[in-house]
């Protein structure tokens, strides 16, 4: 019988009114398999580790991430299948992280959530939660379909590095505006091949270490000098750069200074595009030919929760400086087009 493990992280998924404060706050897991009486009716064996404290997904860092990859190795040869429960808010930053940490993952690792509580009578988790399952256990040639960690929701499957959340209050709320869904539920569940990652020809292994020392500067028309040097002249390794268009910035001369001067100290900086859609090209404008000329790296058509993930992923693997910039601009996890 094929065997999955439910994780449950936390999240409105799992979450309940609280009727002194009126906020939502998590609940205890058991109280999810009472709202869920058709798991009993699946064809599988489940079983289900819950974490502790169960989390908003705010409240998610690296030292959870690693929990949670280590709680993976360790269920590995256990189970055909993984479905993480998780709080919307950072899920695709989860998806991304444990995508960079699961090394040639020959198992689905699929990343599910709701909008509303899965007690409520309009839920949207049960559909999440059932056909995230569904995924998790199927097989082609008696291996995984799905080799890779993705996020399923609104009855659609992305890519965790690709994913974003787009909408707050929507049932649909998350895309993959640079990749093309991997699969689609509706009256049949239809896999995409031809976009899903091919099983692994090495042997699975897990990295845990992370350097989240980075900062981010967001480009904006009006910007100062001193709201860049915060970022330029701060005590971090690397900067994202959240640039306009296919990555471009002002021209100013102070502001490429700042550049200039913060890769000098050794500072990594990567271009992604504040557009959700399409890639930064360096140096198709005039306005990003500086950027290239001074070693700021493309980002190419990532997200930023991929960004900030790789780099901190990266960063944290002692990796020479050269390196680290080298795999930056590459696709490692199917993260980015170049
Ligand atoms: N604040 C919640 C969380 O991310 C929202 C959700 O679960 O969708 O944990």
């Amino acid at each position: 019988m094929t065997k999955i493990l439910i994780i449950y992280t936390g999240g409105t998924i799992g979450m309940v009114n609280d009727a002194k404060t009126g906020t939502l706050i998590p609940f205890d897991f058991e109280q999810i398999q009472h709202n869920v009486p058709e798991l009993a009716r699946l064809d599988y064996q489940l079983s289900v580790h819950s974490f502790n404290p169960i989390l908003d997904s705010s409240n998610m860092d690296p030292v959870v991430w690693a929990k949670l990859a280590s709680l993976i190795e360790e269920k590995y040869n256990d189970y055909d299948g993984f479905v993480v429960l998780h709080g919307s808010d950072t899920m695709s930053f989860t998806a991304s992280a444990l995508s960079f940490m699961l090394q040639n993952l020959a198992k689905p690792v699929v990343l599910t959530g709701s909008q509303l509580p899965i007690g409520e009578i309009r839920t949207d988790a049960k559909e999440n939660l059932i056909t995230a399952l569904e995924i998790a256990a199927t097989k082609k040639d008696g291996k995984a379909m799905v080799p890779e960690v993705c996020v399923y929701f609104d009855y659609q499957l992305f890519r965790g590095n690709r994913s974003i959340k787009n909408n707050s209050e929507k049932f649909e709320a998350f895309s993959s505006p640079n990749y093309p869904i991997l699969a689609e539920a509706g009256v049949n569940l239809d896999f995409f091949p031809n976009y899903i990652l091919p099983n692994p020809t090495e042997e699975f292994k897990i990295h845990t270490n992370f350097n989240s020392n980075i900062g981010v500067l967001k480009m904006y028309p009006g910007i100062t000098e001193n709201a860049v040097k915060a970022i330029t002249e701060a005590n971090v390794d690397a900067i994202v750069l959240e640039a306009f268009g296919s990555g471009n910035t002002t021209t100013a001369e102070w502001f490429l200074n700042c550049l200039e001067q913060a890769i000098q100290n050794g500072k990594i900086i990567v271009d992604i595009s504040q557009c959700k859609g399409g890639a930064v090209q360096l140096g198709l404008y005039e306005t990003s030919r500086r950027l290239q000329q001074m070693g700021v790296l493309s980002g190419y058509d990532m997200t930023f929760e991929t960004t900030v993930t790789k780099l901190m992923y990266l960063m944290g693997q002692n990796l020479a400086k050269a390196e680290v910039r080298k795999q930056m601009e590459q696709s490692i996890r199917g993260e980015l087009t170049a």
